[in-house]
């Protein structure tokens, strides 16, 4: 019998241990390791030991934990697919999906905990039946009822994708008694809205406790019920983040992976999982349907619906026929030197506010400034421990480092020259807000107070309920013009704000980061539909965006609200540059007491890769420090690798794994602390 345990890269990849009665494979079980006790998973199950191991060598499984059914095989396919593509050991992978406290559980705590009632239902929603379905989207939902490809719905914001992944879980449901459907959302605080719409839509019918959520913000026991609900069918429906993606569904026959571009969907520790791809491949092995939904697909989605590998679905109408807003795109040239908010948007700004309409100003930084520094010897905030500068945020007068967190209060004097004349250079959204205050010092509402201004960012949203409170004084009219970063642009609905302003778009134009205006075409075009979606305002609202570079093609595209040539544009980019879609590309990364350290490593890696045959299908490129190359006294340091073709890429990166391990002794390598492989990262 084979049990995977959970393995720190370099152990095997399962364990053996003898059982005197059968067990399934699947089944739960804890097993000694060393002087503990662990969890583990019987992955398979032979008459025999396997060669080589003396009986007296394989230990007895402690206990099996049979009240709970197995996990079925696809769930396992998953897990080992997951384990392989991502380079992790199988037994991290498949630990890792479980719930926490189910590690620590013995049968019989496992056993009440399953005899226990469901929770107490959830106070009453109001029940809400289905909605009469556009032309538009009636053709979505036969089409997702009858694909036997993943489909990517491809539907503007406001376009009512909510309201068809609703009704094809509808379907869903009502074709098999014991089917599940799993949704996966990208933000933590999207899924009580979207639980409370699928709970008033669905507990008529399913009961209450058919919609379960699980996300990593739910305590270690609601996980556990949530995941328990869902592994013994009990839950038909389960919302959740990315780790949802792992739930144990036996009948599952459907998954929807709202906004589907996301970068939140990719892991970024641990195994380097991408849930969104993870879900096509989960849904190949369960014979289950799969949607991808997006105003804005990610690149690699489009593409595959431009060659037929995903089918697309087009809703590009909004309901209520709700016009897009119009982009005015402000030329910095042409503008007073050194304005934060050029004259016309600011005037554009005033408006709105007397007009009792708001107004959302996006700025990709938190704080007051991104440094502070002395002009008469040079000093800049540096953080003594990451090669990257500490913000200055005003309000309690810290010096914060945004990377490891390292706070001290701001100098009176610049600590190298004495100078008492330290200055913040460049603006995050405090010194934005605090700006905004003053320029709007003259603009009056409706009922003759001043303009409100006020910020929504990381900062202001970290106490729990914050963000519940901030977006309730939102929508009660409180505030008249928000500022914030790109979180505040997501999955909220912002019915009364009219105007949106980026006021700094430029610097993902020209970011190292390839994926960077993809993003920036998303952020904008995302912030904009959740604008005006009252009728009575959808046709005054605005997204104006200042840049230096009002010629950049991004913005012709912008203006037309035309994802597809957005998207074929960029496409066309990425395959002249050989970049994904069309390579494939993994990093090796390295964290090391010294730069040389960490590229030493993945230096001797590159050097005993060269011994593979494997190795002729991709190219390594050299190692490179990251562009923010220490954090927290840790240096970090990478190795691209690409290639052509994704399955020569897994052959090669299969083959290098106990290369690696090897490595780590090279004497090169000495004072590495940690290596991983991210394959298909999101950015190099
Ligand atoms: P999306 O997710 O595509 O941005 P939503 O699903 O949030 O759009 O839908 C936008 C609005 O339209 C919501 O208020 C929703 O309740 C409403 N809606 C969606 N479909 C219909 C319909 N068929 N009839 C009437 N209202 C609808
Ligand atoms: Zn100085
Ligand atoms: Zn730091």
């Amino acid at each position: 019998m084979v049990v995977a345990t959970p393995a720190h890269s370099g152990v095997g990849e399962a364990l053996s241990y003898r059982s005197e009665r059968p067990l399934d494979v699947g089944a739960l079980v804890r097993v000694p390791l060393g002087a503990r006790e662990v969890l583990g998973i019987v992955w398979r199950c032979d008459n025999a030991l396997p060669e080589g191991l003396a009986p007296d060598q394989a230990r007895d499984v402690a206990q099996v934990l049979d009240a709970l059914p197995p996990l079925d095989s696809p769930w396992r396919d998953l897990v080992a697919f997951a384990a392989r593509y991502y380079q992790r050991s199988l037994g991290e992978v498949a630990l890792a999906a479980l719930p926490p406290p189910l590690r620590d559980l013995t049968p019989e705590q496992l056993a009440r905990r399953l005899k226990r009632p469901a929770r107490a239902a959830a106070p009453d929603t109001p029940a809400d039946g289905a909605r009469e379905l556009s032309a538009e989207q009636a053709a979505a939902l036969a089409a997702i009822d009858s694909a036997d490809a993943p489909a990517l719905l491809f539907g503007a914001t406001g376009s009512g994708k909510t309201e068809v992944y609703l009704q094809a879980c509808a379907h869903a449901l009502a074709r098999d008694p014991a089917a599940q459907v799993l949704v996966l959302v990208p933000e933590i605080n999207l899924t009580p809205q979207l639980e409370e719409r699928f709970r008033a839509r669905f507990a008529a019918a399913h009961g209450s406790d058919a919609v379960v959520s699980l996300h990593s913000g739910m305590t270690p026991p609601q996980r556990l019920a949530g995941w328990i609900a869902a592994h013994t069918g009990r839950a038909r429906i389960v919302l959740g983040t990315r780790l949802a993606v792992f739930a144990s569904l036996p009948g599952l026959k459907l998954i929807v992976v709202d906004e589907e571009h996301d970068p939140s969907y990719k892991s970024q520790d641990g195994a380097r999982y991408s849930a969104r791809d993870l879900a096509i491949y989960r849904a190949k092995v369960a014979g289950a349907r799969v949607v991808l939904g997006s105003a804005t697909p990610s690149l690699e989605s489009w593409h595959a619906s431009e060659q037929g590998r995903y089918r697309r679905l087009a809703m590009p109408s909004r309901i209520g026929g709700g016009a897009l807003p119009r982009l005015r795109l402000v030329d910095m040239n042409h503008q007073p030197k050194g304005a934060l908010i050029a004259p016309p948007l600011l005037a554009a700004m005033a408006e709105r506010v007397a007009r009792g309409e708001q107004c959302l100003v996006l700025i990709n930084r938190r704080g007051y400034a991104p440094v502070l520094a002395c002009h008469a010897c040079g000093w800049k905030s540096g953080c003594p421990h990451c090669s990257a500068f500490r913000v200055f945020h005003k309000l309690d007068r810290t010096l914060r480092c945004h990377h490891c967190g390292f706070t001290q209060r701001v100098p009176r004097a610049c600590p190298d020259c004495g100078n008492l004349d330290i200055e913040p250079i460049g603006r995050g959204t405090e010194q934005v807000e605090e700006q905004l205050a003053g320029l709007l010092a003259d603009a009056r509402r409706p009922d003759g107070d001043p303009a409100r201004v006020a910020r929504m960012d990381a900062d202001t949203t970290k106490a729990k309920g914050s963000l519940e409170a901030q977006l309730a004084a939102l929508h009660a009219g409180e505030v008249d013009v928000l500022v914030g970063t790109q979180m505040i642009a997501k999955g909220h609905d912002f019915r009364r704000i009219t105007l949106v302003a980026a006021i700094n778009a430029d610097a993902a134009l020209f970011a190292s980061d390839h994926r960077a205006p993809e993003r920036l075409f998303a952020l904008l075009l995302q912030a904009a539909g959740r604008a005006g979606r009252d009728a009575a305002h959808a046709d005054a609202s605005e997204l104006w965006v200042q840049t230096w570079h009002p010629e950049h093609k991004l913005f012709s595209h912008l203006r037309a609200h035309d994802y597809p040539g957005f998207a074929t544009a960029e496409l066309a980019d990425r395959a002249a540059a050989a970049m994904p879609p069309f390579a494939h590309q993994a990093l090796l990364r390295a964290d090391a007491r010294t730069q040389e350290a960490a590229q030493g490593f993945l230096k001797a890696a590159a050097r005993a890769a060269q011994a593979l045959p494997e190795r002729a299908a991709v190219t390594l490129y050299p190692a490179v420090p990251l562009t923010i190359q220490r954090v927290a006294n840790v240096e970090r340091a990478q190795l691209l690798i690409e290639s052509d073709s994704r399955a020569a890429m897994q052959r090669f990166l299969s083959a290098w794994q106990p290369l690696l391990l090897q490595s780590r002794s090279a004497p090169e390598a000495r004072g590495l602390i940690r290596f991983a492989v991210d394959v298909d990262p999101l950015a190099v």
